[in-house]
């Protein structure tokens, strides 16, 4: 079974926001004060999200990443993980976090059946940390990352949104601490999604810029590297001369639509085609009304099939305020 849209391309990847809520407050990601949670109604189940994903399995989905909000505040997930972890056509369970609940959930997500988490870090810098994510705490994250690798979590990629005169000075800094920990590195272009995303758009630095500062911070030339390393957009480049691999994700400046193999499922059952448009099927109002699983997975293959063709990020009028991050999952 496979999942293929209009354009062709084979959808092998389903990401899951199972909760909107955070335990931090990035200013790029969320907006502060008004910002309104689903209520708890409107909030697929457990039994709902486990159904939902193996029905999507069933169809072709192999790898399937957790997400929110913050994944680890969703009570109960250890269950959730357990039932999806052991469904037979799955390949891959991965999770997104901030880390700040690493310490505590590490060891027993790798015994539930994920293999392996991203992990947001956007600063190394106590100070810059408190700013961007409003008030958290660096050091927890740094914990929950020697956690995640020590419980084998592995590989453990780090992520880093890297924006223009907030934390573009640490590029350099934050490849030698990946390398010295055995992390995957990847910087991310800011992507104007939702109304925190709108909002910094002039923080917006081209993945190019960020290679530039890396071969000048190492005096080296980056090479691309061709083995596959995940099944994400990142492209990697060895930095000449060094052991460390590093990865860009240029969703604005060189996107990569053509290969996009992944949609979305919001906490709130809302099937997202494509990060950068609003459109959605609305499996939620399906499942409540008692579909059955054959009619479920007609309504999935038809929304796949509408795929958009590419984003619309530089369309201001198009992602309004329903199309927000924290629902998304990143
Ligand atoms: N709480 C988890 C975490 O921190 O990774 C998962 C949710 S978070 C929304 C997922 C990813 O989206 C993070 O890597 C975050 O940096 C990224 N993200 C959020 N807003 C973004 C934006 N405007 N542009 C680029 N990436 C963004």
């Amino acid at each position: 079974m496979a999942l293929i849209d209009s354009f062709g391309r084979t959808i092998h990847y389903l990401r899951v926001s199972i909760t909107d809520r955070c335990n931090l407050n990035c200013d790029y990601c969320r907006i502060d004060g008004n910002e309104i949670l689903p209520n708890n109604d409107k909030l697929l189940t457990l039994e709902e999200i486990g159904r939902l994903i193996r029905i999507f399995t069933e169809l072709g989905i192999e790898r399937i990443r957790l997400t929110g909000g913050e994944p680890l505040l969703r009570k109960n997930i250890l269950t959730l993980i357990k039932e999806i972890g052991s469904l037979p056509h799955l390949q891959e369970l991965s999770l997104s976090t901030n880390a700040l609940l690493l310490k505590r959930y590490a060891h027993d997500l790798k015994k539930a059946g994920v293999s392996r988490v991203n992990i947001s870090l956007d600063t190394l810098n106590p100070k810059t940390f408190n700013t961007i994510t409003r008030g958290g705490k660096l050091q927890k994250v740094l914990d929950g990352i020697s956690t995640a690798v020590e419980a084998g979590l592995h590989p453990v990629k780090i992520n880093m949104v890297v924006m223009k005169g907030v934390n573009d000075n640490e590029v350099g800094d934050m490849v030698e601490y990946a390398r010295t920990h055995g992390l995957i590195l990847r910087f991310i272009e800011t992507m104007p999604v939702g109304d925190a995303g709108k909002q910094v758009s002039a923080r917006y630095i081209p993945a190019e810029e960020i290679l530039t500062m890396i071969k000048e911070r190492f005096a080296a030339e980056l090479i691309p590297v061709h083995q596959k390393i995940g099944s994400g957009p990142a492209r990697y480049y060895q930095i000449v001369g060094t052991k460390a691999n590093i990865g860009v994700i240029s969703a604005r400046s060189r996107h990569f639509c053509d290969t996009c193999n992944r949609m979305r499922l919001t906490s709130t059952g809302q099937l997202v085609l494509c990060l950068g448009h609003e459109d959605r099927k609305d499996l939620r109002t399906t499942i409540r009304e008692g579909a059955t699983d054959v009619q479920l997975k007609e309504q999935i293959q038809e929304a796949v099939y509408l795929k958009p063709e590419s984003h619309q990020f530089d369309n201001k009028d198009i992602l309004g305020a329903t199309h927000q991050m924290t629902a998304l999952g990143g």
